[in-house]
């Protein structure tokens, strides 16, 4: 065998209200000590249902991790339902209790009837210790003579996805990873990959440049295509330890480097950021059909302090002339989606922010406001940087949502390109 698996459990995965970050969290922390996902299963709070995936995966998989469904409310039934399955019952554990005093402490309010049912576990089970919350993380396993099931390992962990972090980090993972250097066949793929990013060509003709490339690929490794807002990420997966990830690797950025933009896995404001701070450079934006999404991608890190200092939302050319100091003639003649006026927004803004470099956009994001020589998704971007400005105009496609990403990522590249 040697797979493993997620189950996920909570109706509000299955009507749409929370989105399941934590499989795809999880998912690319077990791939880096080696073990890729079987599958990834969700259900509802309903006990025959989580009975049964359990079940079904501890038959088919060597590792199964659940999450959620621990909390002390009536909807949370997976320890109820593991007592069953594992024909145990619930035992008070005095460290789990210790840690919820400590825990609760500065708030005694909590500590209600309720919230002692979190210290009530599943007897036949090993407990291991959640340092941020309530809910008890349990291991069914081999070890100690406890109870086993096909040799399969269970763990289960909190759903609120800081604690199942914490809980992966510092328990679960530790634990795989003594685990899979016992059983060798648990560790199926390097789990090694390289990935980098392009913008520039259209998915398909970047597939038919590399197409013969591709081909001659040894079976070892695998290339797959991501495309995103108009950018494409190249990732190589190495399917065992003796494949020439790192040859293959350099091969490829020869073949792309027309539309090379960095050769890493990383958000790009994040890049951008980084060479910011290492040339103790800052930057400011001007935003007309992007709407603070700049902004709000230059500020999502921590630490953007240091290199971003602000944004002007000059959604109307009221704000572009009397904020910015975009002339009203270049407003009149060649109006807000043009080159003219996004260099004066750049300009504008960074003479206003006092910063080494600016960002503009100016575009028609629709559905309406299209013209023969300005289409809907033609979009104005441009750079005030020290050397002097410089600008582009992009076709970013129809859909409005589709028009505003893809003009941040853009904007994004024309300066990391700069840079
Ligand atoms: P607690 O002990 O805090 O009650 P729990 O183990 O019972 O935790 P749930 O009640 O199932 O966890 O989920 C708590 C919250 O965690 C949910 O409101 C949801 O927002 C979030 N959550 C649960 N599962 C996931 C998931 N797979 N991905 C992302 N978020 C999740
Ligand atoms: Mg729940």
């Amino acid at each position: 065998m040697g797979k493993a698996e997620i189950i996920t459990i909570g109706d509000e995965l299955l009507i749409g209200q929370v989105v399941d970050t934590n499989s795809a969290w999880m998912a690319e922390q077990l791939l880096e000590v080696g073990i890729s996902l079987y599958q990834i299963t969700s259900v509802h709070d309903d006990a025959a249902h989580i009975r049964q995936a359990i079940d079904e995966a501890l038959h088919r998989s060597d590792i199964v991790i659940t999450t959620g469904g621990l909390g002390p409310t009536k909807d949370d039934i997976t320890k109820a339902v593991l007592c069953d399955y594992f024909h145990t019952n619930l035992v008070p554990n005095a460290e789990v209790e210790a840690h919820i005093h400590d825990l609760y402490q500065d708030r005694p309010e909590v500590l209600n009837r309720l919230t002692a049912t979190q210290w009530m576990v599943p007897a036949n089970c090993k407990v291991l210790p959640n340092r941020v919350g309530s809910a008890p993380i349990m291991w069914w396993t081999m070890d100690g003579g406890r109870w086993t099931m096909h040799n399969a390992q269970l763990f289960c962990l909190p759903g609120v996805p800081y604690e199942m972090e914490i809980a992966m980090r510092e328990q679960v993972l530790p634990a795989i990873y003594t685990l899979t250097a016992k059983r060798s066949d648990i560790r199926q793929r390097s789990g090694q990959n390289r990935t980098l990013l392009v913008s520039g060509i259209p998915e398909s003709a970047l597939a038919i440049h590399l197409e013969e490339w591709e081909n001659a690929l040894p079976e070892n490794l695998h290339l797959a295509y991501l495309p995103k807002d108009g950018t494409i990420r190249l990732r190589i997966d190495a399917l065992d330890a003796e494949a020439a990830l790192e040859d293959k690797f350099e091969e490829l950025k020869t073949l792309v480097r027309e539309w090379l933009v960095i050769d890493e896995d990383k958000p790009l404001e994040l890049v951008l950021g980084e060479r910011l701070k290492a040339m103790g450079r800052t930057i400011a934006t001007a935003e007309s059909c992007t709407g603070g999404r700049l902004a709000a991608l230059l500020n999502k890190h921590a630490g953007s302090s240091e290199w971003y200092m602000g944004s002007v939302v000059a959604y109307d050319n009221r704000i572009k002339e009397e904020v910015l100091g975009v002339p009203a003639s270049v407003l009149n003649t060649v109006g807000a989606v043009s080159e003219e006026t996004v260099r004066a927004m750049a300009e504008g803004v960074r003479t206003l922010m006092h910063t080494d470099y600016a960002i503009a956009t100016s575009g028609i994001a629709g559905p309406s406001g299209g013209t023969k020589d300005k289409p809907v998704g033609t979009v104005w971007i441009a750079c005030a940087t020290p050397e002097g400005t410089f600008a582009e105009c992009y076709h970013l496609g129809r859909l409005r949502e589709q028009i505003t990403l893809r003009a941040c990522t853009k904007a994004l590249i024309m300066l990391i390109k700069k840079l």
